[in-house]
């Protein structure tokens, strides 16, 4: 009778952006024999969209986790701090590969892996961060680097000769041409760039999730929905204003209107809808509505412009005299 030997193939669970080191890294644990699935997280934020290309281009399977409320609680506090601007990147990543870890351990796997590469990024990337990461994830052991491996310590899976180490790579720095050359060995073709697609490491984006945190704070999950939407203003008694850009926005913020908002919307000329969270004065009240006619296509239609005003269950209409010039209103803008 033939001798039969069963060999474990190691599972992993590799954090997946859809940014070309996130593929490489499923790649080259395939090479080192490991069985791969993907896991990516959902927030306002950023979307799993570039997840899935890539997963469904690598045929691995993807888990879609919601990271919002994990997110949120960063922004409020962050122990490491933020980056350039408001974008908890270390507790981030490390709370991420905690969630991935909690899944492995559901799932019955062996590691987490990530496309980390060592001092690819000085702050972020560098060998303490790499540790305190890895600390901070609860994954000691259990955290395989495959584009870095070479330079750090084996991990446990490594050690227990479930990945062939040697498969493994030695990246190091901020030179991409390693990372294209791989992408060409294993046909890869379709990757957007590096650390793209988060709202929070835009400053613009930024400034508008500080004045909601110190303002309406980001407990109600529809006001941080709707950082993505329309220009913001911040009146002097307080009141937040979200002005449309288009018809689509104007649409989407009647929709998303709770009793509790206020909404303002010309009725006599075309112009954009003015969601308001919560009125602080009636001054601001009346800035709100200057400012919808500010932003409205009054030229062609001379005299009054009449603005309909919703709060509670009520609809009122206020004719505006004349129309006041944009820059009247920019000092309050946000963006
Ligand atoms: S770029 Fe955004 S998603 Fe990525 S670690 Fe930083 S905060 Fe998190």
């Amino acid at each position: 009778m033939a001798c039969v030997h069963y060999t474990k193939k190691a599972r992993g669970l590799s954090l997946l952006s859809g940014g070309l080191d996130s593929q490489l890294a499923v790649c080259v644990l395939h090479d080192a024999g490991a069985e791969m699935e993907g896991v990516t997280f959902s927030t306002p934020f950023f979307a799993p969209d570039a997840a899935r290309k890539a997963a469904a281009a690598l045929g691995i399977p993807l888990h879609v986790v919601d990271f919002t409320d994990d997110e949120i609680a960063l922004i409020k506090n962050p122990p490491h701090g933020f980056g350039g601007a408001m974008n908890p990147c270390i507790d981030c990543h490390a709370t991420m590969i905690r969630r991935a870890g909690e899944l492995m351990a559901r799932l019955g796997y062996d590691f987490v892996a990530t496309g980390e590469v060592l001092n690819q990024r000085p702050m972020s990337q560098n060998r303490q961060s790499l540790g305190v990461v890895e600390k901070a994830s609860g994954l000691v052991g259990r955290l395989v680097r495959p584009l870095c491996a070479q330079l750090l310590e084996p991990t446990i899976p490594e050690q227990e000769g479930l990945i062939d180490r040697s498969k493994l790579l030695g990246l190091s720095g901020r030179r991409r041409e390693p990372q294209f050359e791989l992408a060409k060995k294993y046909g890869l073709v379709d990757y957007p760039s590096p650390a793209g697609g988060c709202k929070l490491t835009e400053k613009g984006f930024g400034r508008k999730l500080k004045d909601l945190l110190c303002h309406e704070g980001l407990d109600e999950r529809r006001l941080v929905e709707l950082l993505l939407v329309g220009r913001r203003f911040r009146l002097p008694d307080g009141t937040g204003v979200i002005l449309g850009r288009d018809a689509n926005e104007n649409r989407l913020l009647a929709e998303r209107r709770t009793p509790s908002d206020t909404l303002v919307a010309p009725v006599s000329v075309p112009g954009p809808t003015a969601l308001l969270p919560r009125v602080a004065s009636d001054a601001d009240l009346e800035a709100a509505t200057r400012i919808v006619c500010a932003w409205s296509r009054f030229d062609s239609f001379p005299g009054e412009i009449t603005v309909k005003i919703v709060a509670d269950a009520t609809t009122t209409e206020r004719a505006i005299s004349r129309p006041y010039l944009r820059e009247t209103f920019l000092s309050f803008q946000l963006t």
